[in-house]
């Protein structure tokens, strides 16, 4: 244990030490985040390494709705966080990350980025992986003529390009607003070089629930998958919130975080194993052949997991609390899917309203348009091999009426009391 903090610090200075931490993967595995990684905090999560993927041979990740996801070793977390920036929540987030010195993944919305530039530099600047996530976040990209969905990932894309500046930072990362996941869409983003990103487990924060229900969601259900990708929303004031509680309790309980980046001509891609793509290998459950066939997303693949909190599944004012907690038993007796949670449309919290929200005047954002370059296209729109296509993981689908079942961090930007941003609306 000793030799392998040794080695961690060494790695830290020295590339021919972290090759050597990277091939003793059972050292690093057993590795906490040291005093050397965070200084001034010791104490800190930290972030144990860096992952490097290739989006074109992985373009689709996270088992909430894909059979692939990032090759993490068993308590490992990659954070995410979505529909930033949007001050002051965004900031406060990353002033929580940045105490930990803990990495993460931000989904930008095109409009925030047009309203906040300086907070899409400030995740970038701070460290952070930096994806997109529409430039409307629309509702309805599972159903939306494909013309229209990529419109809004090429604005979303093209206005956090603009943010960034000179200085880029974007990676070829995207998450689909709500998960309403089309192929079509997927098709679209794989032919650009960009992976899309579903998770592994959500914690419900753009739900109304207390804080305490988003650290519990968090922890119960990184618990029973061991590992994995965890969508939050940094705009949540309950997000704020509990993360202070999930990072602490993550070291407590041995978790380690995981920085994902892109890989590029100078950062090759983390040597990795097909199989260690796939939450459970296959050679180690049966069940594995039959999940990209599962219609809709089930929390846990384990009746362990404790069962969420009524409010967490029905939505519907009024629904006997019985039916629902009798539902849930026959249902996983007879392994049918759990039922999604019901979309929902918090009315926008005080604090996020366009009262307390600055907006920047508008000729800011003209003469930035006009000085910043396009999307580099030419950087991420890598085609997709043939051979990388058909490897590529499989989707599941979403139930039918999945719009109406599944809507992580789901508010219309509208509805989030933002004025029509300096962009003119299409
Ligand atoms: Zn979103």
């Amino acid at each position: 244990m000793r030799m392998c903090k040794a080695l961690n610090i060494q790695a830290a200075r020295h590339a021919a030490a972290a090759l050597l931490l990277v091939l003793s993967g059972t050292c690093v595995a057993a590795l906490p985040a040291s005093a050397a990684d965070c200084p001034g905090h010791p104490w800190a999560l930290g972030t144990s390494r860096t992952l490097v993927v290739d989006p074109t041979e992985h373009p689709r990740i996270g088992t909430m709705q894909y059979e692939e996801t990032l090759p993490l070793e068993d308590h490992e977390v990659v954070l995410t966080f979505d529909d930033g920036p949007l001050p002051p929540h965004s900031a406060q987030v990353l002033d929580i990350l940045a105490a930990q010195c803990v990495k993460a993944t931000f989904f930008i919305i095109g409009r925030m980025a047009r309203s906040f530039p300086e907070g899409v530099r400030r995740v970038r600047d701070a460290g952070h992986s930096i994806g997109t996530h529409t430039q409307n976040h629309p509702l309805s990209m599972n159903r939306m003529p494909i013309e229209r969905a990529r419109q809004e990932i090429d604005d979303g894309i093209a206005a956090t390009e603009s943010a960034l500046g000179a200085a880029g930072g974007l990676s070829p990362f995207f998450r689909i607003p709500g998960l309403l996941r089309a192929e079509a869409v997927e098709d679209y983003l794989a032919s650009k070089g960009i992976q899309t990103w579903s998770a592994d487990f959500p914690a419900d924060d753009w739900r109304h629930i207390p804080a305490a229900r988003v650290y519990d969601l968090a922890m119960k259900r990184l618990e029973a998958k061991g590992k994995g990708i965890l969508l939050l929303h940094d705009i949540q004031g309950r997000t704020v919130q509990a993360l202070p509680k999930i990072l602490h309790d993550l070291k407590a309980r041995g978790f380690r975080i995981v920085h994902a980046v892109a890989a590029t001509p100078d950062r090759p891609k983390t040597p990795t194993e097909p199989q260690e793509w796939q939450l459970h290998p296959v050679s180690e459950t049966v069940a594995i052949a039959h999940w990209p066939k599962i219609r809709g997303f089930v929390f846990a693949d384990t009746p362990t997991l404790p069962a969420p909190a009524l409010p967490d599944l029905d939505w519907r004012a009024g629904r006997p609390a019985l039916a629902a907690s009798q539902e849930r038993p026959r249902r996983l007796a007879r392994g049918v899917p759990l039922p999604l949670p019901r979309p929902w449309q918090p009315p926008v919290p005080a604090g996020d309203t366009a009262i307390t929200l600055p907006i920047p005047d508008q000729s800011l954002f003209a003469i930035q348009e006009k000085t910043q370059p396009a999307i580099a296209q030419a950087a991420i729109a890598v085609a997709l091999p043939a051979a990388a296509k058909a490897a590529a993981a499989r989707p599941m689908s979403f139930n039918a009426n999945a719009s109406q079942r599944m809507i992580p961090g789901s508010v219309p930007i509208a509805e989030r009391g933002l004025k029509p941003g300096p962009v003119s609306a299409r």
